[in-house]
């Protein structure tokens, strides 16, 4: 089984291997609430809340790394009574994440505590869970959760007789992976379909009912607590100079043991490799995709020396996105597997460009017939040309995600469709090397 180093630290994931670490009882052991305490109770101005988490180096988790401290100051000063929000996008829907879920299923009140000090920076007097639909058992102990703050005095009106007010309340999603999108989102809170809106104008002005909103991810959040508590700059410390803090990097495909790893910025990518007891059946690593598959694969001799930081992924031509680790190894078929993601994008295009509802059927179509031995040479250029017409031709980024499994497997991959084209259909299948589950799907 995985063992940590002795020299990791779990920020998010803290508590998560003991017994019942859901509860509020189990929280206040480990110290909950006295971040909020030493915030509200200690005087803690908003700017100076907003000035430890820049100082921290936090960047948003749910996919963008957008510096959270500078988000926060985005926001407008509350006024007249009128309500802001902080919404919390706990959708998950990338396909390989599973990060998110673990912390509320076993860390949720330090999610319900960093929205708190996050309401309280932004001067949100409400906020908003969106959890998607399906995520049952967190959706039972976020709710637990938020009872037992509210019984406790953690939540209402006048919290540690500051004057300060916040309510929480979860909103369930229906299960569409546009939802995901932020101002897709919003839409969703609204009562409406999930459709993602154009930007600007922004959230920080214009989010749910029209009113000033920020929007985070969860485990964005959940670092709250933590850096309030020990500051900015042991966060900061904890990884890199620009990568602050830890990350929970969901490892999934062909390891030994799938699972999220919480560790520091700039771990090397080897390094949560033998941390996820390596490469299946000492098979040897083919590619991975290590944010998603909205972002970029790269190859395993690329990956293999590459840190896991915002930086040194930039500068390996991917991205670390949502920090969802998808493991390949030498049985993978890259044509079939991209093929299974250009049909996951077509599904779940919500349609309203052009470029992007008709582009991401075509990506499909066209790399289907050549997994299927019908693909011409010229299909190829077909792909990247589709591509570079969605790209940047889109209201959401959902644009750039749908091709970017698409142009980086042609690019580092190429002879394997070629191999496909001049063989009528998948060598790999036709030489019985390709993974099993794969081929017994057919
Ligand atoms: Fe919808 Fe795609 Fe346009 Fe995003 S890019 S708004 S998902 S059609």
């Amino acid at each position: 089984m995985p063992s940590y180093p002795d020299d990791y630290e779990l920020v998010t994931l803290a508590g998560a291997f003991e017994e019942e670490p859901h509860t509020l009882q189990a929280y206040l052991d480990r110290g909950g609430y006295t971040a909020v305490a030493k915030v509200l109770e200690g005087g803690m101005a908003r700017d100076e809340v907003i000035a430890e988490v820049k100082a921290s180096g936090l960047r948003g988790r749910g996919g963008a790394g957008f510096p959270t401290g500078l988000k926060w100051s985005f926001m407008p000063p509350a006024e007249g009574g009128q309500p802001q929000y902080l919404a919390c996008n706990a959708d998950e829907a990338e396909p390989g994440t599973f990060k998110d879920r673990d912390i509320m299923r076993y860390n949720p009140h330090q999610l319900v505590e960093g929205m708190i000090i996050g309401g309280y920076a932004i001067g949100a007097t409400v906020g908003y869970i969106y959890i998607r639909g399906e995520f049952w058992e967190p959706y039972v102990r976020v709710q637990r959760a938020i009872d037992e703050a509210y019984a406790a005095g953690y939540l209402g009106r006048d919290l540690f007789d500051s004057g300060v007010d916040f309510d929480l309340h979860i909103h369930r999603g229906a299960g569409a992976y546009i939802a995901g999108e932020e101002t897709a989102m919003l839409e969703s809170i609204e009562g409406k379909k999930a459709l993602p809106r154009f930007k600007p104008p922004f959230p920080a002005n214009y989010g749910i009912f029209g009113r000033p909103t920020t929007v985070n991810n969860v485990e964005t959040l959940a670092s709250v607590p933590p850096i309030i508590n020990r500051g900015g700059q042991w966060f900061l410390e904890l990884g890199t100079p620009k990568s602050g803090g830890t990350k929970i990097f969901s490892v999934s495909g062909h390891v030994a043991w799938p699972g999220n790893y919480e560790v520091p910025m700039g771990t090397p990518f080897a390094e949560l490799l033998e941390l996820a007891g390596g490469v299946r059946d000492g098979n040897r690593l083919k590619a991975v995709i290590p944010g998603g598959p909205s972002v970029p694969m790269v190859p395993a001799e690329t990956i293999l020396e590459t840190r896991l930081d915002y930086e040194a992924l930039g500068e390996a031509g991917t991205m670390l996105g949502a920090g969802s680790v998808i493991v390949m190894d030498e049985t993978t078929c890259i044509v079939r597997a991209v093929e299974r993601l250009a049909k996951f994008f077509f599904h779940e295009s919500c349609g309203q460009c052009t470029p992007c509802r008709e582009g991401s059927g075509w990506l499909h179509r066209v790399i289907h017939r050549i997994e299927n031995g019908a693909g011409r040479l010229e299909d190829l250029d077909t792909l990247l040309h589709v591509g570079s017409r969605i790209e940047g031709h889109t209201i959401c980024a959902f644009g750039e995600a749908e091709v970017a499994p698409v142009a980086s497997s042609i690019e580092h991959f190429r002879e394997e469709y070629e191999a496909h084209i001049h063989g009528k259909g998948c060598p790999m299948a036709a030489s019985g090397r390709v993974s099993r589950r794969v081929a017994e799907a057919g």
